[in-house]
Order: C-alpha cells, then sequence, then structure tokens
C-alpha cells in the first residue's frame, strides 16, 4: 500500500493541542483544524502553555506541518465590498496567519470571499489578491491556500479562473497554494465522479493555475448534484458522488504528499473512512 496523508477536520475544543490526539486516534496521518473559536470575531490569543503542547505533540506524533491544513474562519470574508466589515476581516485573517506561525504551520485554509452583490467579481478578486498581499507582508513561512467553493450565493472561487485572477495579482507567489474540495468542485459544475471526468478536471486545474499550487485536497462526498451551486457535504458513499473518484483520487501520485481532508458530517465514520480510503491507495 502507497502511504497518503489522510485525516479529517478534528476538534480543537479544549485546546489545538488536542486536535493531535483527535486525529491519532482515528488513523490519521494528516489533519486539518480551527486555531480559533470560528464564530467569535476576537477570540483569546493563543496560550504560550498550549502552543508549547501543541508543537510538542506534532513532533511526537511525527506529522509534517505540510500535512496540516487549518482552516480559517467562516466569517471572514476578503472580498467584503464594505470598508468597515473588511477591516474585521483583515484583523481575523492577519490573526489566523499569525497562530499558524506561533502553531509552526506552514498553510492556512480559507474561501476567497464573496461580492455581496455590492461589487463587479473582478473587483472583488483583486481586492482578495491585494488583502492577501497585506497579510503576506506581515507574517513569514505560512502559505495562504484558496480553496475552490460550491459558488452557493455571492460567493467567488467557484471556477478555477477566480483563483487563478487571485494568484496572478498575489506579489509573492511561493506563499500563495489552493485547496480542492471534492464536494464543492461537483457542486460548482466539474462532473468529477468518473474517472476521465477526474482527469479532466484535474488536467483544467493543472493549465488554468498550475498544480504546483496544489497543497490540499478536502475530500467530501455531496448530497447536492453536479452544478447544484450548493454545499453540502456527505460521509463517503452517501452522496451523489459514487466511489469511483475516491478510487481514483487517493491512486494519483500528485497526492501522494499533500494532505487528504475529510470534512464530512459523521466524525464517528472518519476512523473508518480512512481505512476505507487507505484501501484504495494500493
Ligand atoms: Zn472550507
Ligand atoms: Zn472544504
Amino acid at each position: 500500500m502507497k502511504t497518503r496523508y489522510i485525516g479529517a477536520h478534528v476538534s480543537a475544543s479544549g485546546g489545538v493541542s488536542n486536535a493531535v490526539a483527535n486525529a491519532l486516534e482515528i488513523g490519521a496521518n494528516a489533519f486539518a483544524l480551527f486555531t480559533r473559536n470560528q464564530r467569535q470575531w476576537y477570540p483569546k490569543p493563543l496560550e504560550e502553555e498550549e502552543i508549547e503542547k501543541f508543537r510538542s505533540a506534532v513532533k511526537e506524533a511525527g506529522i509534517e506541518p505540510k500535512h496540516i491544513l487549518p482552516h480559517a474562519s467562516y466569517l471572514i470574508n476578503l472580498g467584503n465590498p464594505d470598508h468597515e466589515n473588511l477591516k474585521k476581516s483583515r484583523d481575523a485573517f492577519l490573526d489566523e496567519m499569525q497562530r499558524c506561525e506561533q502553531l509552526g504551520l506552514t498553510l492556512l485554509n480559507f474561501h476567497p470571499g464573496s461580492h455581496l452583490n455590492k461589487m463587479s467579481e473582478e473587483d472583488c478578486l483583486a481586492q482578495i489578491a491585494e488583502e492577501l498581499n497585506i497579510a503576506l507582508q506581515k507574517t513569514k513561512g505560512v502559505t495562504a491556500v484558496l480553496e475552490n467553493t460550491a459558488g452557493q450565493g455571492t460567493n467567488l472561487g467557484y471556477r478555477f479562473e477566480h483563483l487563478k485572477a487571485i494568484i496572478d495579482q498575489v506579489e509573492d507567489k511561493s506563499r500563495v497554494g489552493i485547496c480542492i474540495d471534492t464536494a464543492h468542485t461537483l457542486a460548482a459544475g466539474y462532473d468529477i465522479r468518473t474517472e476521465e471526468g477526474y482527469r479532466e478536471t484535474m488536467y483544467q486545474v493543472d493549465k488554468i493555475i498550475g498544480l504546483e499550487y496544489l497543497k490540499g485536497i478536502h475530500l467530501n462526498d455531496s448530497l447536492k448534484e453536479l452544478a447544484s451551486r450548493v454545499d453540502r457535504h456527505a460521509s463517503v458513499g452517501e452522496g451523489v458522488m459514487g466511489m469511483t473518484l475516491f478510487e481514483v483520487l487517493m491512486q494519483d501520485e500528485r497526492l501522494a504528499d499533500i494532505p487528504i481532508i475529510l470534512e464530512t458530517p459523521n466524525p464517528d465514520r472518519w476512523a473508518e473512512e480512512i481505512a476505507l480510503l487507505r484501501t484504495f491507495a494500493k
């Protein structure tokens, strides 16, 4: 069996260091977490003791930082057309990046942003890139990872061209990347349910953006059909995806050294889902 770095977005409740134990418990060798309460604009800073506990737990688990994909708060909208609200998102995003620095983490996954029908797509993408330039200038060693979206509401990032447009306007291209969420990809209208469809979609990612930017996968089944533009994850095998995607993706050598993260809705199934995925990586 080939090595793959597979995990889930585990709970960090009670302290970020708990996420490491939660990951190991389900047989993960990669994981995602929130490093702050994702429902609050102004959560408490990380305590020094907790930072040390996290760092040593990661080291002891033998998990490399590049296989840990923290997810930024859903409150953040770097595309917000309103200046006051944008400022809040800018501060929160910088705080997220700084937490990653403190924890020795090298990636921060986030949703690009929403134009809220008050701005053109093009202007919104340019603003997101400008916000990234600000955050990257103030931090070191952390790559901002743009997640593709389902395109629900006014969310941008559902076309690969959106991610490309942002990356094009980011000054330090060594610190920007992308994450492909399989449920979002299907909902956005890319048919990844067959081997041919998966290969064609990955070809598009490579042609439009470049696979060198790919820093992670969110591996989810989808409750909603192709091109629904609705974001509803399902456990592996319980949605409309079918099993082919999971088999083909686990055999894709280009994904052999990046975190593959489940964001499926039933944590009780994660251990079983990870074990199943590992059997596909033959
Ligand atoms: Zn996400
Ligand atoms: Zn996702």
